[in-house]
């Protein structure tokens, strides 16, 4: 492997049919036809479907690639692929490559087996997949498998949307329609466009493969069910930032230039807070693009980690008493002639388009917080989500000094001055004045203004990014769509704007807190103010169906109520089976490796209580020690049962949503119960005969 930076340029983007490509291979007029669609945000002319297919399929060849596959994103919240072959036999007995437009424009996998929430039944077989031309198309090298990958939403045989990508892109559209009416009765006439914009950033652990091989819940449930606390953790705060270890580094290294082949812009990268955690974090792009090249950054991160001897950690939540993973959404929206809607510029105060675009959020987020923070259900991010650690599971609005002041000029009738940043002095005469930001930083706020972006810090690490991007699209457009029907309408148009935003400014300030959103006394005041505090998955789903948010989603084509209710349905059961996978982990492990274990141990020590004994020594200390070990070996036993029992009983229920609350309120107690027994028989078993690898092991071993 290269390990030059002039090669970066080259590598970069080499497997994907990007601009450059096209315009090389493809006719002039047909180029022109298919950006002038991309453009404007057209269905391609069809009669250009068989050119483009057949440039794709000799470029492809000429890398390698054998197969073709429609790539796309079920509501499991991964993807999901078929190839099929070039290969086209003749009569002769001999065969030509061949790919057609139509072949390109559209796929039949039948794929019945996902998830569907009822919207199809198995009888009906036929599922299309379609080419999603906004996303480009690239080729993946997996061993000696070279493919050519073409993103495509899914759908049903009626035209139900049956994945993750097709309500996000009919959100952008809704987005687009109504922050364009908004811009242009705000006096733009330049921007065409309006796209939203996306730039997640990915935490990962990385644990040595050796070590997961021998841990049956990192292999079946991602995360450990069982493990006492290392002595050491992450209170020395060395982590965070560190020199990265080389053995990481070098994987690091081969996971930019793979990301970088396939177009993704992978930027930043260094250690997490957690020892053995990580982040990588891309340059942002459109949210549709950005949401497909977040799975490929997920997907590469699994694979190239296995050609370390590490494998990858994705869940939210892998260890108990250090932190967790999330991916941090920095979301904004931009013109096609780059005004990017959220920058303040350094006069906010008069920036009218900012001062709308941002009140439009925040009323957004105050009214439908709901709906936001069940986008970001799952049984890993309740181990998040108002369980002591970032963030919290209140929805709230971080500004800082500059814009909260900002705003509550607006709330009193009208902003007139705009804070000033000041310069940072080092006290060092070597060292530079640096300007200090408008805004501070808030890390414990979920959705943080950040300079020029709101950063949405509540998606899980493992979560598909398409989910609270197309949500928070929907509430923004909707708040966007009222105030346009309002400008539009008024004779003063900045008379106008500004009761909208004193209007919005006085409605919705609750939602703002700029303090430490950990502390006990956010929680009081947030319930004092009405904020929602929704700590569990289950609860968090139970507010879906509300009639705003099916009203919302249908009145901007982003999800028809029976889609809603399908998606409601797949995400309960999801967090049904996740539970009861994890249960089934724990009783496993139990019984198999550890309850053995402890018996083999507390034979031990008897048969060393008996010789010593025997010897005429006394042996009070090593039968204090076994009367110890037998009695949490009895709670082991106890707990074990108590658990098995739960599952069980859990079993006799059919309705999801009782089967969630049932395994919240009843399942997740047994395993922590287990858990903690197990967790203390640790501490006192020997470590030869402890048959699972430490948190220790896990966390400081390279
Ligand atoms: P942090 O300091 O918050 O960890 P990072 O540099 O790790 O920041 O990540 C910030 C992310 O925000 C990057 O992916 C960056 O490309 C993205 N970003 C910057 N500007 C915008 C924008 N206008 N819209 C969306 N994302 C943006
Ligand atoms: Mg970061």
């Amino acid at each position: 492997m290269s390990k030059s930076c002039e090669s970066v340029p080259k590598v970069f983007g080499s497997n994907v049919f990007n601009d450059i490509v096209m315009r090389e291979r493809l006719p002039k007029d047909v180029y022109k036809s298919l950006k002038k669609s991309l453009e404007r945000n057209e269905t391609l002319d069809p009669s250009i479907a068989n050119v483009i297919a057949n440039a794709m399929k000799d470029w492809a060849i000429e890398k390698g690639a054998t197969h073709y596959c429609h790539w796309f994103q079920p509501m499991t919240g991964s993807t999901a692929e078929k190839h099929d072959s070039f290969i086209s036999p003749t009569s002769q007995g001999t065969t030509i490559m061949e790919f057609s437009g139509k072949e390109l424009y559209q796929g039949e996998p039948d794929a019945s087996s996902f998830p569907s929430g009822g919207l199809r039944a198995t009888f009906e077989a036929r599922g299309y997949t379609a080419w999603d031309c906004t996303s480009p198309v690239f080729i993946k090298e997996d061993g000696d498998n070279i493919t050519l990958y073409i993103p495509s939403a899914f759908c049903s045989y009626v035209g139900h949307a049956l994945d993750k990508k097709t309500p996000l892109l009919r959100s952008m559209d809704a987005l687009n329609t109504h922050a364009m009416r908004v811009i242009r009765a705000l006096g733009n006439t330049t921007s065409k466009r309006i796209t939203a914009t996306l730039g997640p950033e990915q935490e990962y652990f990385l644990v040595d493969k050796t070590f997961y091989d021998k841990r049956l819940d990192l292999i079946l449930a991602g995360r450990t069910l069982f493990g006492a606390m290392s002595p050491r953790g992450q209170e020395m705060e060395d982590h965070y930032f560190g020199a990265l270890h080389e053995r990481v580094a070098s994987f690091m290294h081969e996971l930019n230039l793979e990301l970088w082949k396939l177009g993704v812009s992978a930027k930043t990268q260094h250690n997490e807070v957690s020892p053995a955690q990580y982040e990588l974090a891309p340059v942002f792009g459109t949210v549709n693009v950005a949401t497909d090249h977040n799975h490929l950054v997920m997907e590469t991160l699994r694979k190239v980690a296995l050609r370390h001897n590490f494998v990858c950690l994705l869940h939210e939540k892998p260890f108990t008493g250090v932190n967790g993973s999330g991916k941090h959404n920095n979301w904004s929206m931009v013109t096609d002639d780059g005004i990017n809607l959220l920058d303040p510029g350094s006069t906010p105060h008069e920036n009218m388009i900012f001062l709308v675009i941002l009140c439009a959020v925040i009323k957004a987020v105050d009214k439908y917080s709901e709906i936001l923070r069940a986008s970001v259900a799952n049984s890993g991010n309740d181990h998040r989500l108002g369980a002591n650690e970032a963030p919290p599971a209140i929805v709230s609005i971080f500004l800082g000094d500059q814009l909260s002041d900002i705003f509550n000029q607006l709330a009193a009738g009208g902003a007139k001055s705009s804070k000033k940043g000041e310069e940072l002095k080092l006290g060092v005469s070597t060292l530079p004045p640096l300007p200090k930001d408008y805004t501070d930083r808030n890390r414990t706020s979920p959705f943080a203004f950040t300079g020029n972006k709101f950063e949405f810090r509540m998606v899980g690490s493992s979560q598909s990014t398409a989910g609270p991007m197309f949500v928070l699209n929907t509430i923004v457009t909707d708040v966007l769509c009222e105030i346009a029907d309002e400008l539009e309408k008024a004779e003063n148009v900045k008379a106008k704007v500004q009761s909208i935003l004193k209007k919005i400014a006085n409605e919705h300030k609750k939602i703002i807190y700029n303090g430490d959103n950990y502390t006990e006394d956010w929680v009081k005041e947030a319930e004092k103010r009405g904020l929602p505090n929704i700590r569990s998955t289950v609860a968090s789903l139970e507010t879906i169906m509300k009639k705003q948010n099916v009203a919302l989603f249908k009145k901007y084509g982003v999800l028809t109520e029976e889609e809603l209710g399908a998606r409601t349905d797949i995400l309960i059961k999801s967090y049904n089976m996740s539970i009861n996978i994890e249960a089934m982990t724990m009783l496993c492990i139990a019984k198999r490796q550890i309850l053995p274990a402890c018996i083999k141990y507390s034979s031990v020590i008897a048969g060393s209580v008996s010789s010593i004994s025997s010897a005429g020594v006394d042996a009070g200390s090593q039968k204090e020690i076994l009367e110890n070990l037998c009695s949490l070996i009895t709670t082991l036993k106890e707990n074990i049962a108590k658990l098995e029992n739960t599952v069980d009983e859990g079993k006799k229920i059919s309705d999801a949503i009782k089967i969630g609350r049932f395994s919240r309120d009843n399942i997740v107690p047994a395993m922590k119960a287990l858990r903690k027994t197990a967790d203390e028989l640790e501490t006192v078993t020997d470590a030869q005969l402890w048959p699972l690898p430490t948190y220790a092991d896990m966390l400081f071993v390279r």
